[in-house]
């Protein structure tokens, strides 16, 4: 822990933490070595992580990269990071993202982007990816030996893979939503970042439950994920779908993709091509429904309940409070998305793009269904289109640009199934490339396993 809190306070350039809680952090590395005196340590008791600032950890502020939530702190803590705690991990800080999770490159935070630690061509600063930027900078830097994420359409596997981390989503319901700021209900679901999968198996462990207060989280036991981890895929049937081949995709990514399908063989799988037909479509089905369900959870944030509130003038109406509260308090991409979202959601609209966006859900689901129903145990893809870019790259004018860079890891959140991203070597600039497995349904200690054979 002491190690950790230097190492960030070294490490403002990485604008990787939000808030740091080092008297927290300090107390709870005592209390974990008194638990490890005693005997009664689990394999997170003492180890400290940084949390994404999605997550609500009790007394400590708790923003989601939102100006809107400027000066909340939570009253209640999220069952994840209850769960952590209860294992014994340690409290570093909360970590940098984009607002409401809503960004992949981490620019679209109150906060300014938390930066890569790898470097570009003449030093050039990177983005670390997003919307879990801050949590994949801190891994990659060292600065904490964990750190959760989020994930609604690629944002903890599309950072790892930017950072040379493991990132890992697990299926929807597997670990709670209670108490981390919805972004898109539906969609969202928490999961490990970290340097290993074996660390991911064990961190993934800890944040795992039951939970009665979040009814889409499921009631099944949490196997010990660890003990999963043999490297024995021997005759395992991993799928390559070839709709993820798509135009324009570097050659080196493809040979890294190959290169991790060689690995796979090497180990005894066997490599099978397979289609996955409507995955042109989950793109524009994503960009519809997240940004409907946002429009829906962000409605709560009125100036009255939380956070930031608007300085009003004489005469000004309730009205005018909420206008002006969001329209200071909400940043350019969230307001976009909330304005998609209340039109695919209005009277005329909805069965034109609401309604046909959760049919395409239920194709692309299908896709899946019927690959694993034909004896696949995993499909192998790259996790985001291109290496970690620099920062300020990415036109503000042009939103669409930023989210074609999602294109791999959307379909997955569209399913609800489980993912993960390893990274598998350099690209020709030396930084960081990442596949993803995908997984069947709450088969996450098999995923473990798999992705310990390209690791
Ligand atoms: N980049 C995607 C978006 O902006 C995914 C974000 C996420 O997974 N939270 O919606």
């Amino acid at each position: 822990t002491d190690s950790c809190l230097t190492a960030i306070e070294g490490a403002n350039a990485l604008n990787a933490f939000a808030h740091r809680t080092p008297d927290m952090a300090r107390e709870m590395a005592r209390a974990a070595d008194a638990r490890i005196a005693a005997g009664d340590a689990s394999p997170m008791t003492g180890i400290p992580v940084g949390i994404k600032d999605v997550f609500c950890v009790k007394g400590v502020p708790s923003q989601a990269g939102s100006r809107i939530l400027q000066g909340f702190k939570p009253e209640y803590e999220s069952t994840v990071t209850r769960n952590l705690w209860t294992a014994g991990a340690v409290m570093l800080g909360k970590l940098n993202q984009d607002e409401f999770a809503m960004g992949s490159t981490n620019e679209t935070s109150c906060y300014g982007p938390a930066v890569n630690p790898w470097r570009g061509a003449e030093g050039v600063r990177l983005t670390p990816g997003g919307s879990s930027g801050g949590s994949a900078a801190a891994v990659a830097a060292d600065l904490c030996l964990g750190a959760t994420g989020t994930d609604t359409g690629g944002s903890i596997r599309q950072p790892a893979a930017f950072t040379g981390t493991v990132g890992l989503k697990p299926t929807y319901g597997r670990v709670s939503r209670w108490g981390v700021i919805a972004y898109a209900s539906s969609l969202d679901q928490a999961g490990p970042m970290t340097r290993t999968v074996r660390d991911a198996a064990i961190m993934l462990g800890a944040m795992a439950s039951a939970d009665p207060q979040d009814s889409t989280c499921v009631d099944l036991p949490v196997p010990d994920f660890e003990a999963a981890l043999t490297g024995d895929i021997r005759g395992k049937r991993i799928g390559i779908p070839r709709e993820y081949r798509v135009d324009g995709m570097p050659a080196e990514l493809d040979a890294l993709w190959h290169k991790g399908a060689e690995m796979l063989r090497d180990a005894g799988a066997e490599i099978v091509d397979i289609s996955l037909p409507h995955t042109k479509y989950a793109l524009p089905a994503y960009y519809v429904i997240a940004p409907a369900e946002a429009s829906s959870n962000l409605a709560r944030y009125d100036g009255v309940r939380y956070g930031h509130r608007a300085r009003l003038s004489q005469g000004d109406g309730i009205t005018d409070m909420y206008e002006k509260t969001r329209a200071e308090g909400f940043g350019p991409e969230v307001q976009r998305r909330i304005m998609i979202g209340t039109y695919v959601l209005s009277a005329g609209f909805y069965d034109a793009y609401y309604n046909r966006a959760r049919k395409v859900r239920a194709l692309i689901k299908r896709d899946f269904d019927q690959v694993f129903d034909d004896g696949i145990d995993a499909i192998l893809a790259p996790a985001a289109p291109t290496a970690a870019f620099p920062l300020g790259s990415v036109d503000k004018g042009d939103p669409v640009q930023m989210y074609l860079n999602d294109v791999f890891t959307v379909t997955l959140n569209l399913a609800g199934l489980p993912g993960i991203s390893v990274p598998v070597g350099l690209d020709s600039q030396g930084l960081p490339v990442g596949l993803q497995l995908f997984g069947r349904p709450f088969q996450e200690a098999e995923l473990l396993n798999q992705a310990l054979v390209l690791e």
